[in-house]
């Protein structure tokens, strides 16, 4: 039985309903839910139905089997990894995508999703301050544009052998610092060089990579017949926003030959503030950028700004052309499955579209400004306790802390009671918190940037934390 036009009109109108309902209640909710693995998977039917079903019993279904068992990624009190945000005028745009069902691997499959994602791109590059030589498309994560860096770079310089002839004995070596993300080690496995040739170069105290080390490996590794390519910086990496020195790499990458990619998945969107933009100077020396939209700019999950300078080697690496996609538009016209791995590609400018055109550039700023105020106050109240220390500097909105009561001086006993503590305030389910590894320490990463997160979200956070961890120190 299919739906007809009356029926989706009511209940669409019932679904636009729950949505508004749970953007202003999602505060409320439990930020992770109470499940054992499989609790979900029982309840779902062994086999696909036969018969219809009414809309009516699949939403009660939803909201109490799936819906139960979600993670609130929109709670204002989800401080957790780095937030995937989404916004209303997100959701509006991607109804529209969803209704449209656009599959926008050509020009022609869709002139206005190629047109308006060139725009797009053009409108993020100036609002990071990436220079004009760089040209942009929409990939699905980082993970995907840091691979499409790096084979990019792989073939550009070996003159395309390797999609021609591939891989024979090439000792290729890749870079990065210790505290880059992991998606480089799966990028460059993928990618065929091996991960054994991936050089992690180690970081300085503020946990940013030692340019002098990494010119050290390259002609290290250069006296030992190897092939130095890439060099992947991070501008912001995951555990603790550590931002690395973009124009050394650079000079260093030109100095060498090498690619330089930027990998700001997460703290580019801050590139919007003029204020944080010497964080990329010397990008204009990079060959690719990418950071995620879906991260921090209000655009929901997935969308990701890859940048290059060399469009033209970015195509020649994947372009395939059978006959079935041939058109007569080729010449003048982009079409984006060259510029990337899949063929197929969903309609993703129109989000972006949507999101900065409804809160305009200087509303997005205003957010971040709000976000960096928080993280801000958050630092103070860690610098000011007696009981709580940083371990890494705060360059955005990430702290990195931990809970070190003067009595206690034994690192292991301090990994213990850390990872004590954030298990416990997970458990609350009043929040959520990550923790990371950063000099051996246990450390706990609180990242102020939802959309909707406000003060008294942090400052109940706070409380929750010293509360929680003074209780531990008493029954330790
Ligand atoms: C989140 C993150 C990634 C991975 O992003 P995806 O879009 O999920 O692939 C890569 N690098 C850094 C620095 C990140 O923070």
């Amino acid at each position: 039985m299919t739906v007809k036009t009356e029926e989706f009109r009511k209940y669409a109108h019932q679904l636009v309903d729950w949505m508004a309902e749970y953007f202003d209640e999602v505060e409320n909710l439990p930020v992770t839910p109470e499940m054992k693995p499989g609790d979900i998977y029982q309840k779902i039917p062994e086999v696909a139905p036969d018969q219809s079903e009414s809309f009516e019993k699949i939403f009660t279904d939803f909201k109490e089997k799936i819906f139960t068992g979600m993670s609130h990624w929109q709670s204002p009190n989800w401080f957790a990894y780095f937030p995937a945000n989404s916004s209303k005028p997100s959701v509006l745009a991607e109804m529209l995508t969803a209704t449209m069902g656009t599959q926008g691997m050509i020009w022609l499959t869709s002139p206005a999703a190629t047109e308006l994602e060139e725009r797009m791109m053009e409108w993020l590059r100036q609002m990071i301050g990436l220079p004009p030589r760089f040209t942009g498309v929409i990939q699905d994560t980082a993970s995907t544009a840091t691979l499409v860096a790096l084979l990019t770079a792989r073939e550009k310089i070996t003159g395309w052998k390797i999609n021609r002839k591939g891989f024979s004995k090439q000792p290729f070596t890749i870079y990065c610092s210790t505290q880059a993300h992991s998606s480089i080690d799966k990028a460059v496995k993928i990618a065929g060089f091996g991960e054994e040739n991936l050089r992690k170069i180690p970081v300085d105290e503020d946990f940013s990579l030692i340019p002098n080390l990494l010119e050290d490996a390259i002609q290290k590794d250069m006296k030992a017949g190897k092939k130095p390519l890439v060099v992947i910086s991070a501008l912001g990496t995951t555990s603790s926003t550590a931002i690395d020195p973009v124009r050394t790499i650079g000079e260093i990458c030109q100095k060498y030959g090498l690619w330089h990619h930027i990998d700001a998945a997460f703290a580019g969107t801050a590139l919007l503030l003029p204020e944080k933009r010497w964080m990329n100077d010397g990008a204009e020396l990079a060959d690719s950028f990418v950071f995620n939209p879906h991260k921090w700019m209000l655009v929901n999950f997935d969308c990701s700004a890859y940048f290059v300078k060399d469009p033209k080697a970015l195509v020649r690496t994947f372009s395939i052309t059978p006959e079935y996609l041939k058109t007569s538009q080729d010449q003048v016209v982009k079409n984006y499955r060259e510029w990337g791995i899949p063929l197929g590609r969903r309609f993703r400018a129109l989000k972006l579209w949507f999101v900065i055109r409804s809160y305009g550039v200087e509303g997005i700023q205003k957010m971040l400004r709000h976000h960096l105020k928080m993280a801000r106050w958050f630092e103070q109240q860690i610098d000011t306790a007696e009981d709580f220390k940083k371990l890494a500097p705060v360059v955005l909105n990430t702290i990195c802390f931990r809970y070190q009561p003067p009595h206690i001086e034994q690192e292991h006993i301090l990994n213990s009671l850390n990872q004590m503590l954030i298990e416990k305030l997970n458990e609350t389910r009043r929040v959520l918190f990550t923790q990371t590894k950063l000099d051996d320490k246990f450390t706990i990463r609180m990242v102020i940037g939802q959309t909707e997160v406000q003060e008294r979200h942090v400052e109940t956070a706070w409380q929750l934390i010293q509360e929680t961890a003074r209780s531990l120190a008493i029954e330790n």
